[in-house]
């Protein structure tokens, strides 16, 4: 979708500190981070909602978070995604966070990228 930001990250059209891809999923650092390592990972394919997804994408992403938590590094940290404005979703392109929550002992970011 021409307009998607994040179809330009998919693009190469806006830059990204990519973590990684494949021919339908692609993760990268969000540009403003609650926690450092906060990462997203999202269809290649445009949808906006969850439901616009086609299972065989989606199925391809959550172990792509799994991977992502993994490298952070981190023991805790939440995985969201949002649906629609009054659920906080500000970019219509299905996207899951991955987001540490680090401790003072946790060295984060040791594992980018997660290949
Ligand atoms: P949401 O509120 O779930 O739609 O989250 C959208 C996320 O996309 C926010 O955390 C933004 O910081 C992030 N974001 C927006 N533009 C970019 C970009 N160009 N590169 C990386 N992350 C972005």
């Amino acid at each position: 979708m021409a307009a998607c930001i994040f179809c330009k990250i998919v693009k190469g059209d806006i830059p990204s500190f990519k973590l990684f891809e494949s021919d339908k999923v692609l993760a990268f650092l969000d540009i403003q981070p609650l926690s450092k390592g906060h990462a997203l990972v999202i269809p290649k394919h445009h949808g906006a909602k969850l439901v616009d997804i086609p299972d065989d994408s989606l199925t391809e992403l959550l172990p792509v978070v799994k991977k992502l938590a993994v490298a952070s590094g981190a023991e805790n940290y939440n995985v969201l995604q949002n649906n629609g404005r009054l659920a906080h979703q500000e970019v219509d392109h299905v996207h899951f966070h991955m987001i540490p929550k680090p401790n003072e002992t946790e060295g984060l970011g040791i594992g980018w990228p997660a290949t």
